[in-house]
């Protein structure tokens, strides 16, 4: 499960995506530049690209080189701008020594590709911004709504500010785009005292610090993925008290300098942003927000708010225990979404995929419906649907955790900026994607969760617009669902046997674990320090420190098991009830969930239940399979499908051709804005000799087609025109 970040990231960090139902970008604290020295970073990349390029030319790359690669790209990521300067031409050397396969790795490329993915693209520049709105006024919600240029309150965020301002801690429960953020921001920026805010995603600070700064708001942001100047200017932001407000993640308490600079300030707000993460009810589950309450008592228990999008009752209980919350203020605001229309549509029996292709590919052709986000359960179905959509000639990119860094980040940006309408991906896509303008979200499985289906419609209509949420819903589904659960469940003999091993190397004393990779020994980590049998601490660069207790409580460990399989029964029993009714009114289920009871509101059209004129779906009954792929056609162009071509000769030295030419046309700005990898070698594959069979090439939008065709069409001419020449020798 590929995280945007270093995936070298500790323990608790991480949950598997199957657990928490997503995989995302998540920060590892102290990765970046901790240790006063700071040289060692560039020298050491230095001496072992040396190393390594005299092996690649003695050796070629064989499976130590492509460890060390990865190794040397993890530690290329930890170097300051500045650093990576000095080290480009060995970068580039790098890549070039590699030239006997196909996908050669560019540093420079796949780092700008993760920076944008994780949302961090541009946020350096933000220093050169001037925090100069520094506000000096009363302690008032209403003069705080001004400073920032706001006129009026969206409902619940008044009360919210006004608690926080009177030092009462909060819950605030406000549906995506209800302006949550708003809620701790103005309290944040109303004193000289420091309000810290945790978030898990860095795509989700990014964003709000963008806004921060460019409002010229005095914040500061600490992530790992910075370069270690940037994040040495924001803790000196914190300790010499520039920053008003200071975002990180809940790994970053783990840093000795970062709590350095905390001490240096009395902090006065404490906001957990997505606070379920703390809730094993929920389905983001962040065993590091457990920790949080300790944090809070180190700080000095400065007020605290609590903020999510997602809690039901039980979520809400369990937050306002686990963060420890005071006769807290409780906000609810309503969950409805009155803008989106719903529709559970169920196809059972023969040949139900060919027609659920048949009823996608007919619903988007509707241009009503696009821009769209298609939902996939696997990888598999990913590439299916997009290849299905692309042979129906929609403009579909496909996304997954699976696909290299600059596929992810130039199908994020074709969706992104308009040149594809379609994204057909696993839940990967979303977190901290913000589309204004999505018409529809239609999940082609049914999702793992009602919190999580929620979450993913909730990216549909945030114009305000009129927008759907279509669920093709199969009986088939759940089978997967059901394995899902019996395969992930945790047994106490596992998490026994692992202590065991633990023991035998030595953790009585402390054990300093890598990063694991394996999600099973991060779960069974996990429970076993809530049973009592050890303690963890995350070090430096993702590592782990164990510290067996030589205690434990078996009957807790067997509770903790069993809880965590009946909460998983229990969010299955509710996602099949939702998606195999027939009866009750989608909007009203829905609502009933999350215990909000106040009516719907739908402005437009409400669910198929309530008017079953289901407007631009054909009934699933009358549906006939999809037209073939034209494999023949396709075939005949190459390099369409997923696979990847291997490349050969010519066709080898016209991709190196292709990244010289893709590199001036990028212009400064990242490759992939261009095109991936992958197109550029399915592109010398190929060799298209019109407009039209380049179009047909995966990663080949219309953007492309008009910015680039000419010049591509040229350059592939001139290079079949080379080859012919010297085949005449
Ligand atoms: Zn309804």
């Amino acid at each position: 499960m590929a995280a945007v970040t270093d995936p070298t990231h500790g323990l608790i960090s991480q949950v598997p995506s199957r657990v928490m139902g997503t995989t995302r970008p998540i920060d590892d604290a102290d990765v970046v530049s901790w240790s006063p020295p700071r040289v060692t970073g560039v020298s050491e990349f230095s001496v072992r690209a040396t190393t390594l390029l005299r092996r690649l030319e003695a050796a070629g790359l064989d499976q130590p080189a492509q460890s060390e690669l990865s190794e040397l790209r993890s530690l290329w990521r930890t170097l300051s701008a500045d650093e990576r300067d000095q080290a480009a031409t060995l970068a580039s050397a790098l890549a070039a020594a590699q030239s006997n396969g196909p996908r050669q790795i560019s540093l420079v490329d796949e780092d700008a590709a993760r920076r944008a993915l994780s949302g961090l693209d541009g946020i350096e520049a933000l220093d050169d911004t001037v925090s100069d709105r520094l506000y000096h006024g009363p302690p008032d919600p209403d003069a705080l709504l001004a400073h920032f240029g706001l006129d009026v309150f969206r409902p619940g965020q008044r009360d919210a500010v006004a608690a926080a301002l009177a030092g009462r801690d909060s819950l605030v429960v406000m549906p995506t785009g209800g302006g949550k953020s708003l809620c701790y921001q103005l309290p944040g920026i109303a004193s000289d005292d420091l309000t810290v805010v945790v978030s898990p995603l860095i795509a989700l600070m990014a964003d709000q610090y963008r806004r921060l700064r460019q409002g010229g708001h005095p914040a500061a942001m600490i992530a790992s993925g910075m370069d270690g100047a940037a994040v040495s200017r924001a803790l000196a932001d914190v300790r010499g008290g520039r920053a008003r407000i200071v975002l990180c993640s809940p790994e970053r308490f783990a840093s000795a300098s970062f709590m350095d600079a905390l001490a240096a300030r009395r902090v006065d707000l404490f906001a957990v942003d997505e606070a379920h993460c703390v809730s094993e009810w929920g389905h983001d589950f962040r065993p590091d927000y457990l920790r949080l309450r300790g944090v809070v008592d180190r700080l000095g228990s400065p007020t605290v708010m609590a903020c999510t999008a997602t809690a039901t009752e039980e979520v809400a209980d369990e937050i306002l225990t686990r963060l420890g919350l005071r006769d807290p203020f409780v906000l609810r605001a309503g969950f409805d979404r009155p803008n989106l229309s719903f529709d559970v549509v169920r196809i059972d029996g023969a040949g139900a995929k060919a027609r659920k292709g048949s009823l996608l590919s007919l619903a988007l052709s509707d241009c009503s419906m696009r821009p769209a986000i298609v939902y996939c359960g696997t990888r598999r179905d990913v590439e299916e649907v997009t290849e299905l959509l692309r042979s129906e000639d929609l403009l579909a990119v496909g996304y997954h955790a699976g696909m290299p860094p600059d596929e992810r980040a130039s199908a994020q940006h074709r969706f992104m900026s308009g040149d594809a309408e379609i994204v057909v991906a696993t839940n990967a896509f979303g977190m901290g994607v913000d589309k204004a303008d999505v018409r529809a979200v239609i999940h082609w499985a049914i999702p793992t969760s009602v919190e999580g289906y929620y979450q993913e419609i909730g990216r549909a209509g945030r114009d305000g617009m009129p927008a759907r949420a279509i669920l093709l819903s199969s009986r088939s589904d759940l089978g997967r669902l059901i394995n899902f659960i019996t395969r992930d469940a945790t047994q106490p003999d596992e998490v026994l046997a692992l202590l065991r091993r633990l023991e035998s190397r030595g953790a009585r004393e402390t054990l300093e674990l890598d990063p694991l990779s394996d999600d099973r020994e991060r779960i069974c980590l996990g429970i076993a320090e809530r049973a009592g049998y050890c303690r963890l601490e995350p070090t430096r660069g993702g590592r782990l420190a164990v510290t067996l207790t030589g205690a434990g409580r078996p009957a807790r460990l067997t509770t903790i098991c069993r809880e965590a399989r009946d909460r998983a029964w229990r969010a299955y029993h509710a996602v099949e009830s939702f998606a195999c009714a027939s009866d009750a009114c989608r909007r009203r289920t829905l609502l009933d969930h999350f215990g909000d009871p106040r009516p719907g509101a739908p402005t437009g059209r409400c669910c198929d239940i309530c008017d079953p004129d289901t407007i631009g779906l054909p009934d699933p009954a009358t549906l006939a399979a999809p037209r073939r792929p034209r494999r023949r056609d396709r075939a005949a162009v190459g390099g369409t499908g997923p696979e990847t071509p291997v490349l050969r000769g010519a066709d080898e030295v016209l991709f190196l051709g292709l990244r010289e030419w893709r590199a001036q046309a990028a212009d400064g700005k990242p490759a992939f804005t261009v095109a991936h990898d992958r197109t550029l070698t399915a592109i010398a594959a190929a060799r298209p000799t019109s407009l039209e069979s380049l179009a047909q090439i995966r990663g080949v939008g219309p953007a492309f087609i008009e910015r680039y065709g000419a010049d591509v069409l040229a350059l592939l001419a001139a290079s079949t025109a080379h080859d012919g020449d010297r085949d005449d020798h």
